[in-house]
C-alpha cells in the first residue's frame, strides 16, 4: 500500500466532508455552564473597556425603573461563558474539533470572517447562564486572497434556566472563519512578494504622491494642522476636510530599530527601521538605506523614494551630511 505525501497521509478533501460531516451529526453540545453568575464587576470592566455608558449597565435610578436594577449589555452574552487561561477544552467542542481537523490537512491559518449576533434580552446580575455550540458548516475548498481555505460556521446558544424546569434561549451567534492554506507561492519564494500597503480614501493621496516623486503630509484644510499617519479626521479641531503639503524630505532620526525577525516578505533581513521626524514636525516610520554600524539619534536623513514597482513606490531613508539642504 503507498501514501499519497502531496496529499497530506490522505488528509484531502473527502478526508475533511467526512470528518465535518461527523462532527456536524454530533449535533449541539451539552451545555457549558458559564464560571460565575452575571455579576456587575465584569460588567463595569467592560462596558469601561468599551467605553459605553449607557445608565443601565449600572444602579441607577432609570434602570430600577425599567428593569428592576441594572441589566448586562446584551453584547456580553459570549464574554459569560468564555474559557479562562487553561487550554483544556472540551472534546467534543466542534469549532476546537473543526480546527484540528482542518489544521491535520494543512489548513493552519485562520481568520475570522463574519459574527452575527441575536439577542432576545438583556441579562441581570446573578443570572447563570449556559452556551451550546453545533457545527453548522464546512464549506471548500474556496480560492481567496489569503490562500486556498474552508469557511468554517459554527452557530451556539446561551441559555438561562427558568424556575419551572424550562431553559430560555438568552442570545445566538452565528460564527464563520476561514481556515486557510497560507500561499504556496510566498512561502516557497526566496523573499516573496513585498508587502503591500493598504490604499483607501485616507491614504491614496500619500502613494500616489510617491509615485509622481512627492512626498506628502497630510493637513487639515480647517486650522491648517500636519499629520501623519494620514486619517479622516482632524484630531485637532475634528474636521474632515484634508489635503494636503509637500514636505522637503528632510527630518532627523527620532529613533531606530534593527529587525532580525520575523521574516518579512520581498526584505532582506537584518534591516534598519528609522523613526524620522521630519523638519515639517510630523514623524514617518521608514528603512534606513546603507545603514551605519550604529545610528546616531538626532542623525540627519533624507527621503528616497524607492520605485519597488509599476504599483508601488515607498519612502525610505538616507543619511545626509549633517547642515545639508
Ligand atoms: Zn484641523
Amino acid at each position: 500500500m503507498s501514501v499519497d505525501t502531496d496529499r497530506d497521509q490522505g488528509r484531502d478533501h473527502d478526508w475533511i466532508m467526512a470528518e465535518a460531516g461527523r462532527l456536524a451529526a454530533l449535533g449541539e453540545t451539552a451545555p457549558r455552564l458559564a464560571r460565575d453568575p452575571v455579576n456587575q464587576p465584569m460588567i463595569n470592566n467592560w462596558t469601561e473597556a468599551i467605553g459605553d455608558r449607557n445608565p443601565i449597565y449600572a444602579d441607577t435610578e432609570i434602570a430600577r425603573e425599567l428593569y428592576g436594577g441594572p441589566v448586562a449589555p446584551t453584547a456580553m452574552a459570549q464574554v459569560w461563558t468564555m474559557y479562562g487561561l487553561d487550554p483544556e477544552r472540551p472534546a467534543h467542542d466542534p469549532l476546537h474539533g473543526t480546527m484540528r481537523m482542518l489544521d491535520e490537512a494543512g489548513y493552519t491559518s485562520v481568520l475570522g470572517t463574519n459574527c452575527d449576533q441575536t439577542y432576545a434580552r438583556h441579562l441581570q446580575p446573578g443570572e447563570q447562564v449556559a452556551v451550546t455550540t453545533r457545527l453548522e458548516s464546512v464549506v471548500g475548498p474556496k480560492q481567496t486572497g489569503v490562500g486556498e481555505g474552508y469557511f468554517v460556521t459554527t452557530e451556539s446558544r446561551w441559555w438561562v434556566a427558568l424556575p419551572d424546569g424550562r431553559s430560555e434561549v438568552v442570545a445566538t451567534m452565528t460564527f464563520r472563519v476561514l481556515k486557510f492554506r497560507p500561499r504556496a507561492a510566498a512561502l516557497a519564494a526566496d523573499l516573496g512578494e513585498p508587502v503591500r500597503p493598504v490604499v483607501n480614501r485616507d491614504t491614496e493621496f500619500f502613494w500616489s504622491g510617491t509615485a509622481e516623486g512627492e512626498l506628502r503630509i497630510q493637513k487639515c484644510n480647517a486650522c491648517g494642522v500636519l499629520r501623519h499617519p494620514p486619517g479622516p479626521v482632524c484630531p485637532e479641531c475634528h474636521a474632515m476636510d484634508r489635503g494636503y503639503v509637500v514636505a522637503t524630505g528632510r527630518g532627523r532620526v527620532h529613533s531606530s530599530v534593527v529587525h532580525h525577525a520575523p521574516k518579512i516578505p520581498g526584505k532582506r533581513l537584518p534591516l534598519t527601521l528609522v523613526l524620522v521626524e521630519l523638519t515639517e514636525g510630523v514623524r514617518m516610520v521608514g528603512e534606513l538605506l546603507d545603514p551605519p554600524e550604529t545610528v546616531e539619534i538626532g542623525a540627519p536623513v533624507v527621503v528616497d523614494l524607492v520605485t519597488v514597482d509599476d504599483a508601488l513606490t515607498l519612502p525610505s531613508w538616507r543619511l545626509a551630511e549633517e547642515g545639508a539642504r
